[in-house]
């Protein structure tokens, strides 16, 4: 249920009717707008009697949420989110740019990768440290030493480092380090790894799942949400379907789908959609102009060398340009780049 307070609702009726509903055992979130505050209200299992709460003062009405996601939805929480990180936001106005290797393979490839990207326009870098590859015989990563290079390269850039953690052990060690959590598509149902970055109070970016509804990625997010984790940005990184061209099929409606249900930010991911770096461009140009509020690129100084995900992987010069001609279609869209 969500309870809407009359605009001119006393901070002293809000606090009443807060009190009100944790006596009846439930759970409050308050989110404060500029027109009016909303108090969303996690039951307990039990009916409320929405008359009773109609009743009490400085409450204009009260209002049953059907959505099995509740703290991830848009009518508890009408703004958008904006998620800080370390001096830079995501949501809001300004778009957000993550872009960086899929893995860190070398010292050398990494900080060279982290610079150009840096003077390409990027916000935060990206880079895998555990990967969750397909077969056991794939690289799998450098483990904690890529951690410490991004690290290294966050301090050398300035860039907020993101990287992935695949299970809820690795998250102690992840946040040592990283500024964003990664979970991944293969992850958006480990519920026991949701909980751990929940708990960690991290920002996470919640990647959907290959073959997840857009209400299984509420879902997830909300795992997260519950534990009083509010920085939480959905990606849309592309789903499975019968077409092969291309490594999955970009759900570009996901966007303004997840936008209008959900408060959170969404970013697009069009490495992975794609699969083939030569759609890279023409699908980050769309998601932004389907109101993505940023993009998460792969980028590789010598993407035949790549450990993993070459294919996809956009040379540095090629990201410049791309961030380039960004900048129209974020202006058109109301939005900054
Ligand atoms: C990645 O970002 O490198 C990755 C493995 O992505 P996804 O989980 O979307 O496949
Ligand atoms: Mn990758």
């Amino acid at each position: 249920m969500i309870v809407i307070m009359k605009h001119d609702a006393t901070t002293a009726q809000i606090a009443n009717m807060t009190a009100r509903i944790e006596g009846m055992g439930c759970t409050t979130h308050l989110s404060q707008g500029e027109e009016r505050t909303i108090i969303g209200v996690i039951g307990n299992g039990r009916p409320i009697d929405r008359e009773q709460i109609e009743r009490m003062s400085g409450v204009e009405r009260a209002v049953a949420v059907l959505r099995p996601f509740k703290l991830a939805s848009r009518e508890f929480h009408p703004q958008d989110t904006v998620v800080p990180i370390n001096g830079i936001s995501i949501g809001g106005k300004p778009l957000t740019i993550i872009a960086g290797p899929c893995s860190v393979e070398s010292r050398a490839q990494l900080l060279e990768t982290a610079e150009a990207v840096q003077q390409a326009g990027a916000h935060v870098l990206r880079g895998g440290a555990f990967k969750p590859r397909t077969s056991p015989y794939s690289f799998q990563g450098l483990g904690e030493e890529a951690l410490r290079l991004l690290a290294e390269a966050r301090s050398l850039t300035g860039l907020p480092i993101i990287t992935e953690v695949i299970s809820p052990e690795l998250v102690p060690l992840v946040t040592t380090y990283a500024d964003i959590l990664q979970v991944g598509a293969r992850n958006m149902q480990n519920f026991a790894l949701l909980h751990a970055v929940g708990e960690s109070q991290r920002p996470v970016l919640l990647k959907r799942g290959m073959m997840a509804t857009m209400e299984e990625l509420l879902m997830a997010a909300e795992y997260i949400l519950s534990h009083g984790n509010q920085r939480v940005i959905l990606c849309e990184r592309g789903i499975r379907t019968f077409e092969n061209y291309t490594r999955n099929t970009l759900d570009l409606s996901a966007v303004p789908m997840l936008k209008q249900l959900s408060h959170l930010p969404v970013i697009v991911d069009p490495s992975h959609a794609t699969g083939k770096w030569e759609l890279v461009e023409s699908m980050s140009r769309a998601a932004i102009a389907a109101g993505a509020d940023g993009l998460i690129i792969e980028v590789h100084p010598r993407p035949e060398e790549a450990l993993s995900d070459g294919a996809q992987s956009l040379k540095p010069g090629r990201f410049a340009a791309l961030v380039e001609s960004l900048k129209p279609i974020a202006e058109a869209v109301g939005r900054t780049l």
